[in-house]
This record gives C-alpha cells, sequence and structure tokens, in this order.
C-alpha cells in the first residue's frame, strides 16, 4: 500500500459532514468558513511511540486519544470543536494498523461534530500529531490567566485514574490490556482512563462566562495548577483529601502512590477552574443538571505564588517528592 492508498482509507474511514467545509482532504490545503463573530481556537499535540504511549497500546485507543487530548485544550478554553488535521509517521505502510487507529480517531471524532480536513502522511518512527481547530464567540476564550485571590478552586473530575493504570502497565506490561488474564475490575477502570480518555468539551462550554481562569489537566495537578498560577500571578491551597479520586486511590494504593497520581500523575484530561464565588451555586447546578457531574472544590486562591496542599489534618504534604520518578 502506497502514501495515496493509505491518505484514500484515512479519508473513507472519517467521513465527517459540517457544512463549514468548503474543501476536504484531497487538495492543497483545506478551506473553511468562518460564521461572523467567532473566534476560530487552534492547537496541536504530537504524541510519540514509547514516550506518550506504551508501545504495545492498541491502535484504536491511539486514535482515539491523539484526538482526545486536543479536544481537551478546546475544552479548557471552552470552545466548540469543529475541525481535525493529522500528521501520520509511519514505520511502514500498514493498513491494518491505519484502520484500527482510524476506527478510534473517527469514533471520536463522530461524538463531538469533528470533521477531518487534511494532514499529512511520511515514512518514519511512529509518532501521530493532530491539530484541533474550534469555535468560541468572539473575546470569550477561557485562559490560564484571570484567576484571582478568594476565588474556588474545582476539579471536574476524578484524578490519578490513568497514572494508575500506567503504573500496573509499567510494573507487568501485558497484564493491563490482556483479556485472558483475570484482571481486578478496577485496573481494568485504570487501564481505560489512560487508554481513552473523554475530553470535557460540555464542561468546558459551561465554563465560558463564570470561570476566571482555566486549564486541563495533562501532566499532573500540581504542574498544570502551577501553570495557570503563574499565568494568574497567584498562588493555591489545596486539600488533599477534596480530591475526587483521592480517597478510592488510598484504600487501593495506600496513600504515598495515591497521593503521587492525584497530585502528579497526569494523562487525567480533567478541567481545573477558578471560579468566583458569586457564580459558583448556580455552575455547580448546571454542571449536575446538565453534564451529571459532582463538582468538586478542592481548594482557594490565594495570593502570593505556589501551591500549598494541605491534608486531612490541616497539616502541610510536603509535595517535593511527589513527581513523575514515582513512575520512572
Ligand atoms: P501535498 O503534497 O500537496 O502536501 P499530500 O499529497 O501530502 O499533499 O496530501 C494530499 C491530501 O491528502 C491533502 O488534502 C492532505 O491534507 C490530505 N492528507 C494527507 N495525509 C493525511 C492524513 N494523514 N490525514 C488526513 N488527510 C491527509
Ligand atoms: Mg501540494
Amino acid at each position: 500500500m502506497n502514501e495515496f492508498a493509505l491518505i484514500d482509507l484515512i479519508k473513507a474511514s472519517c467521513s465527517g459532514y459540517r457544512a463549514d467545509v468548503r474543501l476536504g482532504i484531497g487538495d492543497d490545503a483545506a478551506v473553511v468558513g468562518i460564521a461572523a463573530g467567532q473566534d476560530l481556537v487552534a492547537c496541536v499535540d504530537t504524541l510519540i511511540a514509547g514516550r506518550h504511549f506504551p508501545l504495545n497500546t492498541r491502535p484504536e485507543d491511539i486514535g482515539w486519544k491523539s484526538l482526545a487530548v486536543n479536544l481537551s485544550d478546546l475544552a479548557a478554553m471552552g470552545a466548540k470543536p469543529a475541525f481535525a488535521l493529522l500528521a501520520l509517521s509511519l514505520p511502514e505502510a500498514d493498513a491494518d494498523w491505519v484502520r484500527g487507529f482510524m476506527h478510534g480517531f473517527s469514533e471520536l471524532a463522530k461524538q463531538f461534530g469533528v470533521a477531518l480536513i487534511g494532514g499529512d502522511t511520511t515514512r518514519g518512527p511512529l509518532s501521530i500529531t493532530v491539530t484541533a481547530m474550534g469555535f468560541v464567540p468572539s473575546g470569550k476564550a477561557i485562559r490560564r490567566q484571570g484567576a484571582q485571590p478568594g476565588e474556588r478552586l474545582i476539579v471536574c473530575g476524578a484524578l490519578g485514574a490513568a497514572a494508575a493504570g500506567l503504573h500496573f502497565l509499567a510494573s507487568e506490561p501485558e497484564c493491563g490490556r490482556s483479556k485472558k488474564l483475570d484482571l481486578s475490575q478496577q485496573l481494568h477502570r485504570w487501564v481505560q482512563k489512560l487508554d481513552r480518555p473523554l475530553p470535557q468539551v460540555d464542561i468546558g462550554l459551561r465554563l465560558r462566562g463564570v470561570a476566571s481562569a482555566c486549564i486541563d489537566l495533562s501532566d499532573g495537578l500540581l504542574s498544570d495548577v502551577a501553570h495557570l498560577l503563574r499565568a494568574s500571578d497567584c498562588a493555591a491551597e489545596i486539600d488533599l483529601p477534596a480530591i475526587p479520586g483521592y480517597c478510592g486511590l488510598a484504600e487501593a494504593l495506600g496513600t504515598e502512590l495515591a497521593q503521587a497520581c492525584v497530585l502528579s500523575g497526569g494523562d487525567d484530561y480533567v478541567l481545573v477552574a477558578s471560579i468566583p464565588e458569586l457564580h459558583w451555586e448556580q455552575l455547580r447546578l448546571d454542571l449536575k443538571h446538565y453534564c451529571g457531574l459532582e463538582t468538586a472544590t478542592i481548594g482557594r486562591i490565594t495570593s502570593g505564588s505556589g501551591i500549598t496542599v494541605y491534608d486531612g489534618r490541616g497539616q502541610i504534604i510536603s509535595t517535593a517528592r511527589t513527581g513523575w520518578d514515582h513512575f520512572g
């Protein structure tokens, strides 16, 4: 199979329709229409085999995740996803792999009305670069900057499960995904979170006009919240037991590993936002009603810089040791 046959295969397996796509796959570039009063929001992320996903990850899951991580970035901006571009570097023209990949990719694309409008296909070490674009009403994108002291720091889902899954895959690479072995349901759920993160697009849309700052968690809570705080020139206090997912993980894995998973694990793709008290009650009700989400307050924005994490008894937890090293 040559490059052009592969492109045909990709085109055939992701035939999402959008009226604003004037010209999709097949020309030198794609052409899309942009409605008046809308801003285009764009982001790109690369996944490299062995670095961003374990080598034995199923192509279906790689396809899903390569789009999901980008839609999560759009969600953090409060943008509605619209288009994607896909740059694939493949060691060989493996049609079965591409079919599997596109199956996962288009499953998620369909769910969020995303049209694949172009890309690039080359030979090289396996790597996947997806560009995603979406829209917000002009001037309404949510940013990392804008948090103010006194606001609530909220998270929109449980943390740490993907990191727990990765931890077990790293120690027993075959166990997590094998259907033959008797897997605990819990481990299966963790690996599922790692392989198939669900971008919080609808939640991002609800946060627009309400959150004063927002970020999606890809590298871990402490590291990503630190980005938000630096951009906002603020500090934060976080209450460890209030982090959704922590107590369950602590029961299953012990407090030290659970702490590492929820604070620094990464791959959560959950939104964290700073919410003025004035908007909190209505937002909490809206997220529950429209998104089925029990939103958790994990702490407060304060003045100064840095993050202080407290345990259940009000003692400060040293976070110096919680990092990727736990999984290295
Ligand atoms: P050019 O050489 O002019 O860059 P290509 O031959 O690389 O064009 O691509 C031909 C068409 O196929 C273009 O519309 C391009 O966007 C699309 N395309 C190539 N690779 C991919 C891919 N991996 N996914 C989606 N579209 C692709
Ligand atoms: Mg050309």
